[in-house]
């Protein structure tokens, strides 16, 4: 059977809300019966745009990591739940009853993503509905990816196979995976979020001027070259996709008529060495 799933692409995001909005526009003031109450206007963020800025000036960059309901297939909160309160549909979509959730705090705890947020006035748990009420309409995605001017947030319908195929095919990931609830949120580019790098600038003493075209060469203490790169006109360069707090690493600086540098560093977060003079 197919279901339903949301892939974000980080290196899409721009932060421009439209998805947080939409999600607003739709639901404060309207109620769904029986998929949901309406939303608070303000407080919940359904849709909930967090941010990681990497490095050190002036090698920094920031990634938006938009986070909504995951739509687990082993999700917490419906384990969490009395009374059959929350519940996974065949298509894949998991949802609040918003008369059987009524008093259930605990529902908003037990999601290890911080997707469940509490409504104090209606006492009830509410979170992202995947806008079902919408597809069970024939709509073919929901607001915030028809909102999304940018192309990060994108559906895909297919069964299980077919989509681990996807997955595997296009790199895409789930987000803390290692909470076990195997999401049906996947995300392209999530190192932009999760990794860190190594970056610097190199530069000859002799004329003073940028090193562009230098190579650069990182190895690490265990399994050696692990990637090349080329300065580029600012004799920049930059090595990402790296492990955090993952250890002790060599960068390799070669230039026509100039001796090799070796630099050593240790990598805890996003790194900014600095700039190298050949
Ligand atoms: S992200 Fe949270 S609320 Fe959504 S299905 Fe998973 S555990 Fe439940
Ligand atoms: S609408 Fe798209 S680009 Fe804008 S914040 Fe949401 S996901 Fe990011």
């Amino acid at each position: 059977m197919k279901r339903w799933n949301l892939v974000v692409d980080v290196a899409k995001c721009h932060d421009c809300n439209n998805c947080f909005l939409s999600c607003k526009d739709e639901y404060v003031d309207n109620d769904f019966l029986p998929y949901s109450l309406a939303q608070p206007r303000h407080g919940h963020r359904w849709m909930n745009i967090m941010r990681k800025e990497r490095g050190r000036y002036p090698k920094v960059d920031v990634a938006y990591l938009p986070v909504p309901c995951m739509h687990c297939d082993d999700a917490p909160c419906i384990k969490a739940a009395r009374d059959g309160a929350v519940y996974k549909r065949e298509d894949g979509i998991v949802l609040i009853d918003p008369v059987k959730a009524r008093g259930q705090k605990g529902v908003v705890d037990a999601c290890p993503y911080g997707a469940v947020w509490w409504n104090s006035e209606k006492a009830v748990p509410q979170k992202c509905t995947f806008c079902v009420h919408l597809l069970d309409e024939g709509w073919k995605e929901p607001r915030c990816v028809q909102a999304c001017p940018t192309g990060a947030l994108s559906i895909i319908r297919a069964d299980d196979a077919e989509m681990a195929r996807i997955r595997e095919s296009e790199g895409l990931e789930p987000y803390l995976p290692e909470l076990g609830t195997r999401p049906r949120v996947y995300y392209r580019n999530l190192y932009r979020y999760t990794k860190c790098f190594i970056a610097g600038s190199v530069a000859l003493r002799d004329p003073d001027e940028c090193a562009e075209g230098a190579r650069v060469i990182l190895m690490d203490g265990t399994r050696g070259e692990i990637g090349e790169t080329t300065t580029n006109n600012y004799g920049d360069f930059k090595f990402d996709n790296l492990e955090e707090e993952s250890g002790r690493y060599i960068l390799l600086i070669q230039y026509p008529g100039h001796e090799e540098k070796k630099i050593e560093v240790e990598l805890n977060t996003s790194l900014n060495i600095g700039t190298v003079f050949l």
